[in-house]
């Protein structure tokens, strides 16, 4: 089952490379949205305390089965009766508390049916009800979701970062902007779809966000002396984001050796740094955290210059 790449609205702050979308069975992308909401959910719920732009959220992702290349066969596969469904439901988050579940057919968010769809393999009707969703969320502290079955389902939020988690059938690599976080499909296979390592990758590219270096490095070209800063500070920030969310901080260290070596991700050495000296600064930046008990990067994390 292959599913069209999702666009980013706004530049990318990790270089990105397209690859072709791959075929794949449609339980193997349920499992891996699973994982990559998981892991986001937990990151983003554990941090929230300290994220600028924090904002209550669920843990649910929307789907359209007319982003997909062929929408009659996605249908077919996930057994829908109409095209927007529960995509992923974060573990432990509460949309999973309210009951929701995978390929639950939705008619309504918010009071408003989902609407006619769009043109094949496009993302805006998903994406403006995933907004509606968050919105809800974050303004009214729960999300009011009709059921194709005729079920009023109430999702009550939680503290998030107010980022959004994506998986991208079309990409080898990870990215963010201020409000999203992106990992390719082709990165989970890199890493052995090893839990703490993926989260590793995503507690890196929510540092970004958590920081807004979109901003920070403005619009255009950029210079490799600056972001090579904002990569430090992602970095270093990575294993306090992880350590908060209870995955163990040397798992970042374990995937920067397993990545380098062998050209995975894509990763541009120029502006992230040689992986010993990446691994360096986090196992340094580890021992600073653990001079104290207190894990609060907003009061403790040390910005670069
Ligand atoms: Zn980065």
């Amino acid at each position: 089952m292959a599913r069209r790449g999702a666009a980013l609205l706004a530049l990318e702050l990790a270089l990105a490379v397209s690859v072709p979308a791959q075929a794949q069975p449609a339980d193997d992308l349920q499992r891996d949205d699973a994982l990559v909401q998981t892991i986001g959910w937990r990151l983003s719920h554990a941090n929230a305390a300290f994220c600028t732009r924090a904002a209550p959220a669920t843990g649910l992702l929307l789907g359209d089965v007319q982003t997909f290349a062929d929408p009659a066969a996605a249908r077919a596969a996930y057994g829908l009766s109409g095209d927007i469904a529960v995509a992923a439901v974060a573990a432990g988050s509460p949309a999973e508390a309210a009951g929701l579940a995978a390929n639950a057919v939705v008619a309504a968010v918010e009071g408003t049916p989902v609407g006619p769809p769009p043109a094949r393999g496009n993302w805006d009707r998903v994406w403006a009800l995933q907004a509606r969703l968050e919105q809800a969320a974050a303004q009214r502290g729960e999300v009011a979701l009709t059921l194709a079955d005729g079920r009023a389902v109430t999702v009550p939020a939680a503290p998030s970062c107010g980022v959004r988690f994506i998986l991208d059938d079309a990409k080898d690599n990870a990215g963010a902007t201020r409000s999203q976080v992106r990992i390719g499909r082709r990165a989970l296979d890199q890493l052995g779809r090893d839990e703490a390592m993926i989260a590793a990758v995503l507690a890196h590219e929510l540092a970004h966000a958590a920081l807004d270096h979109e901003t920070l490095l403005g619009p255009g070209q950029r210079p490799t002396a600056a972001v090579r800063r904002t990569e430090r500070e992602a970095d270093r920030l990575s294993v306090w984001i992880m350590a908060n969310a209870g995955y163990s901080p040397e798992a970042a260290l374990r995937m920067i050796r397993l990545i380098t070596p062998r050209g995975l991700l894509v990763i541009p050495g120029a502006s992230h740094g040689k992986a010993s000296t990446r691994a360096r600064e986090m196992a340094e930046e580890i021992a600073v955290m653990r001079t104290q008990p207190d894990t609060n990067w907003a009061l403790r994390f040390r910005r670069e210059p």
